[in-house]
């Protein structure tokens, strides 16, 4: 391959894209006790811990680095409102992504997820909005109630993103919110066409 002039590759250096920064906003939405909570404390503050309900603060936030693009998250919690089963739709309006969380240790939050799946179509245009389907407390191998391949089966079907994660243990938490990352931002980049 010929060799590129110093200069030409400064040239190109500075043609670079400028960095950008996005702010995200992205809703946890489930069944109490799937790890809501639990996980929106592993995202921002990378630990596992008592997880007292959010009071005085509406959000958690954590930032991540993609290439050229610095995203500031905004990690929405529902603040226990999911257990009289609605949630104002403060909580999930404007969301650039949605987490619908449910724990693969009780079928019955699996189920629910598709309940919940059925409002978060309501509000949104399809391809807007990032939807993520999550099996919380994967590290609960024994009590397992819900298989891997039948939440990767709800996701095809439906058009969602699938993973399983561990709040507990930390396993696929960071991975996820990168994830989420990347796919806002392919989302952003078509909507600019
Ligand atoms: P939320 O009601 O959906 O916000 O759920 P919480 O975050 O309050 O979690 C409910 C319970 O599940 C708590 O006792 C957590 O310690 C526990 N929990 C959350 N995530 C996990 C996980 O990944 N694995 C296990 N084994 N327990 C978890």
């Amino acid at each position: 391959l010929p060799r590129v002039p110093r200069e030409a590759q400064h040239h190109n250096d500075t043609l670079k894209r400028p960095v950008q920064t996005l702010r995200v906003k992205m809703a946890l939405l489930g069944s109490s006790g799937v790890g809501k909570s639990s996980l929106a404390l592993r995202f921002s503050k990378r630990q596992f811990g008592s997880t007292s309900p959010t009071v005085g603060c509406a959000y958690l936030t954590q930032v991540v680095h993609l290439s050229n693009v610095t995203f500031r998250f905004e990690i929405w919690d529902t603040a226990g409102q999911e257990k009289y089963h609605s949630i104002t739709p403060l909580y999930y309006r404007g969301a650039h992504a949605a987490l619908l969380v449910y724990d693969i240790s009780k079928r019955e939050t699996f189920i629910r997820a598709q309940v919940w799946l059925k409002e978060l179509e309501k509000q949104y245009i399809p391809g807007s909005t990032v939807i993520w389907l999550v099996g919380n407390k994967a590290d609960l191998a024994k009590d397992r109630q819900v298989s891997a391949k039948e939440g990767q089966s709800l996701a095809t079907d439906r058009g969602l993103f699938f993973t399983e994660t561990s709040a507990l243990s930390g396993d696929q938490v960071n991975e996820l919110l990168l994830a989420v990352a990347h796919r806002v931002n392919e989302c952003i980049g078509a909507q600019q066409g």
